[in-house]
C-alpha cells in the first residue's frame, strides 16, 4: 500500500475514496517501473489533477510539478532520454525545442489552449508590419510557429522583468488580452511603456467575473488569489475592496506562504487549489473551480499508455515533433526568455 501517495492525495483533495485511490495504484506502480525502464521523466504542471502533480517522493509519479516557467527550466535540466510532458501541447513543444536531441511524449494530443490557437505565426508577421521596430513579446501559451516570430518569450511570472529589459517605449505583446490589460496597469506605475494587445484570452480565466465578487462578499474576511489572466475589471472592482494580489501562479503560492491569513477566494483553475490545499492543509480555498478541458485530458492511463508506447510502433502517437527552421527560430525567443529570468 502506497500511504506517502494515499496521504498527499487525501490533502489535496478533502477525499478519502479509497476505492477510487486503489485504483489509481498499479498504474502508479507500473509507470514507476516504465520510467526506470526507459530512463523517462515526467514533468506535471499545477493545473493537472492531483494524482498527476503528486512527485515521487510523496508517492505519486512526477519528478518535478511546477508553472511554466518552472517547468521549462526543470527541461533544460533533466539527463532523462524521455520526458513526458503532464502539461498542454505548447508547454510540450517548448521543453522539445529545449532538448531537440531527447524524446518528448504527451499523453493526448487534443490538449491544445484557447490563448496558443488565438495567433499565428503569420499573425505576427502582420503585427510587425503595421508596427515596425516594435519588440513582440510571447507569451509561453503560444505555439512554436507563433514563437518563431518574436523577440521573446514571457511566462506570468517574468513577464515584467522581461518587459522592463527592453529600451522601447511601446512593446507588443501576445496573445493575452487580460494579461495584457492586467500588465499595462502596473505598467503605468512602474515604468513609462505601453503595450499593445491581441485579442486572445484563456477560456478559464476569462469566466472569473461576478462568481469572484459573489464570494468576496459570501467570504469577507478572504483574501483574493488571482491570475494575471482574469480580466481587468473583475481584478480591478474586487481588488479595490478586499485583500490579495493579482500575479503568477508562483506569486500566488508566495503571497500564501507569507500570508497569515486562514482564507483565501482563488481566480485560477481549479486544480491549482488542490495543490495549494496540499501544500496548506490548515487553510481554506474557496473557488469556483473552473477547470481547463484541454489539461484534463491528461489523466494518468494515458501517461501510462505513452510510456507503454516507448520503442513500439505506437509512440509517433505521442511525440511531439517541430521541424526545422521553426525549431531554431523558436529557440531564440525562449532561450532569451531563460537568460533575462
Ligand atoms: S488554463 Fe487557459 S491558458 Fe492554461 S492551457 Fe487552459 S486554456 Fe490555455
Amino acid at each position: 500500500m502506497n500511504d506517502k501517495f494515499i496521504k498527499k492525495y487525501s490533502s489535496m483533495t478533502g477525499s478519502s475514496n479509497t476505492a477510487y485511490i486503489e485504483k489509481l495504484l498499479p498504474l502508479i506502480e507500473e509507470i514507476k517501473e516504465l520510467k526506470k525502464k526507459h530512463n523517462a521523466v515526467v514533468l506535471s504542471h499545477y493545473y493537472m489533477t492531483p494524482e498527476l502533480q503528486i512527485e515521487e517522493k510523496e508517492g505519486g509519479i512526477a519528478d518535478f510539478v511546477g508553472d511554466s516557467l518552472g517547468l521549462s527550466v526543470a527541461a533544460t535540466k533533466t539527463d532523462a532520454d524521455y520526458i513526458v510532458f503532464c502539461g498542454v501541447k505548447f508547454m510540450a513543444e517548448t521543453a522539445f525545442i529545449l532538448n531537440p536531441k531527447k524524446t518528448v511524449l504527451l499523453p493526448d494530443d487534443d490538449a491544445g489552449c484557447s490563448l496558443a490557437e488565438s495567433i499565428t505565426g503569420d499573425d505576427v508577421i502582420k503585427l510587425k508590419s503595421k508596427y515596425p521596430g516594435i519588440p513582440v513579446i510571447a507569451y509561453i501559451n503560444t505555439y512554436a510557429e507563433t514563437k518563431a516570430e518574436c523577440d521573446v518569450c514571457c511566462t506570468s511570472r517574468n513577464a515584467i522583468k522581461i518587459a522592463k529589459s527592453f529600451e522601447s517605449k511601446e512593446l507588443i505583446f501576445i496573445p493575452d488580452q487580460f494579461m495584457g490589460q492586467n500588465l499595462a496597469v502596473k505598467f503605468a506605475t512602474e515604468t513609462d511603456k505601453k503595450l499593445i494587445l491581441w485579442s486572445g484570452t484563456c477560456e478559464v480565466h476569462e469566466q472569473f467575473r461576478t462568481n469572484i465578487e459573489s464570494l468576496t462578499l459570501a467570504n469577507p474576511g478572504a483574501e483574493l488569489l488571482l491570475h494575471w489572466e482574469v480580466p481587468q475589471e473583475t481584478v480591478e472592482s474586487t481588488l479595490k475592496n478586499n485583500k490579495g494580489i493579482v500575479g503568477s501562479t508562483s506569486d500566488i503560492l508566495n503571497y500564501v506562504e507569507n500570508s497569515k491569513s486562514r482564507e483565501f477566494i482563488l481566480g485560477s483553475e481549479c486544480d491549482l487549489g488542490a495543490t495549494l490545499k496540499g501544500m496548506y492543509p490548515d487553510r481554506q480555498f474557496i473557488t469556483p473551480c473552473i477547470m481547463c478541458r484541454h489539461m484534463k485530458l491528461i489523466t494518468l492511463q494515458k501517461t501510462l499508455d505513452a510510456l507503454r508506447s516507448i520503442n513500439t510502433e505506437t509512440e509517433i502517437k505521442y511525440k511531439i515533433k517541430v521541424d526545422e527552421p521553426v525549431l531554431s527560430k523558436a529557440y531564440i525567443p525562449i532561450k532569451r526568455m531563460l537568460d533575462l529570468s
